[in-house]
């Protein structure tokens, strides 16, 4: 893959560098959470996740190779990323000062606070309110809430939604969320909180579609390696598993699953290294081919794990084994950073607008 024209010399550079530099850490979810957040401040691997420009190539080639070897690691990369990334791309020079080497250097954990317990899909439907920098209301299902040192935040206003950065000691944490995959995720209770604005007020949704823009093709890159490590996992365990009186791997309903494996991951790495190359070498918004991206590699990993799974028979399913793991960790992807459906409104609309351009241009 490393030969294909989407990457420079840095990528390989980085992808030879990424393989050799697999953080570790130890400890309770937190424990563990903080402590790969410094591993990947000091092996190097969070300049770039932070700052301008931002390479999305490097994020996904970070991503993948991060989610094959660990999924908590690649969740502890990815959002010192989304998490900074308004401040990377719409902070003030001081707010870039104030927030961005710290990011970088693991000192300060990142959170990006978009979601409400009506607002999810529907991001218009928030409720926060903002008023005289100070605000009222909910945010749900936050990554790192908890142990974050600050949050992004997005609120309506008069001048319409905004976003805002929010110091962790002003924010009150409701409830701490569990899921299949554990990682550090709560609910967050904003009372009359103190705000600092981040850009101008009512380009929130600017920010917060422009930051999503960048990271959700690091998705589909998280995705990618979530189904590599489950293809990985499964060669090694068919050509080691006799089944009748042979290699399971000469079986040829084994070898058609593989191929269907190996086919998805490679379509999947084709769609995310493409959005990545086109935002990073013809600029722009890439909504339609980082929708594209998300969606395919997101399901696809789904089918590949659980075709994984079944590959292992009942070990498949034995809690502690890699692909029971991966199994729980690529569920989400088809949640967060906009379900599967909407990535399917995104690219459907994108479709019929391309249609209607074609119509009225002059043959
Ligand atoms: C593990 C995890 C981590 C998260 N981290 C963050 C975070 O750090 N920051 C943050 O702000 N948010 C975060 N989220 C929230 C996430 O972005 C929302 O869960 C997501 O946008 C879906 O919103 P919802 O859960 O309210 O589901 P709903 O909006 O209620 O949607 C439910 C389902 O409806 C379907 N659907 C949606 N739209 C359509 C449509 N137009 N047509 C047909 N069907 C549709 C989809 O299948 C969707 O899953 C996280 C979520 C999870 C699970």
């Amino acid at each position: 893959m490393l030969e294909w024209p989407f990457f420079e010399d840095r990528h390989r550079e980085f992808a030879a560098f990424a393989r050799e530099h697999l953080p570790e850490a130890d400890g309770d979810l937190d424990e563990r959470c903080r402590g790969l957040v410094h591993a990947l401040a000091s092996d190097g691997w969070l300049q770039h996740a932070v700052g301008e420009p931002l390479d999305v190539r490097t994020l996904c080639l970070a991503r993948e190779t991060l989610a094959r070897h660990d999924g908590l690691a690649d969740f502890a990369f990815a959002m010192q990323g989304l998490g900074s990334g308004p401040i990377s791309l719409f902070g003030s020079e001081d707010q870039r000062a104030r927030y961005l080497p710290a990011v970088r250097s693991g000192d300060k954990i990142a959170a990006f606070a978009l979601s409400e317990p009506d607002a999810g899909s529907d991001v218009a439907a928030m409720t926060t309110r903002a008023s005289g920098g100070r605000l009222t209301g909910t945010k749900t299902w936050i990554s790192n809430g908890g142990i974050a040192d600050f949050y992004t935040v997005f609120a309506r206003e008069d001048a319409g939604i905004s976003a805002f950065v929010v110091e962790a000691s002003e924010v009150e944490i409701a409830e701490r969320i569990d899921v299949i995959a554990p990682h550090p995720l709560a609910r967050l209770v904003f009372d009359d909180t103190p705000a600092e604005p981040l850009g101008p007020p009512g380009a929130g949704m600017k920010i917060a579609l422009s930051t999503l823009d960048v990271f959700r093709s690091t998705v589909g890159a998280a995705a990618l390696g979530f189904a590599r490590r489950a293809l990985d996992e499964a060669l090694g365990r068919v050509t080691a598993r006799e089944l009748f009186g042979a290699p399971m791997a000469e079986l040829p309903l084994v070898q058609a699953k593989l191929a269907e494996m190996a086919l998805g991951i490679d379509a999947s790495a084709l769609l995310v290294y493409r959005a990545a190359w086109t935002k990073d070498v013809a600029g722009g918004r890439v909504t339609r081919e980082a929708a594209m991206a998300k969606l395919h590699a997101t399901e696809t990993a789904q089918r590949v794990v659980d075709d994984a799974v079944q590959l292992f028979g009942g070990l498949g399913v034995t809690v502690g084994s890699v692909v029971e793991r991966l199994y729980r960790e690529v569920r989400a992807l088809r949640i967060y950073e906009g379900a599967s459906e909407v990535q399917q409104l995104i690219i459907g609309r994108a479709a019929l607008t391309a249609h209607r351009d074609d119509a009225r241009s002059p043959a």
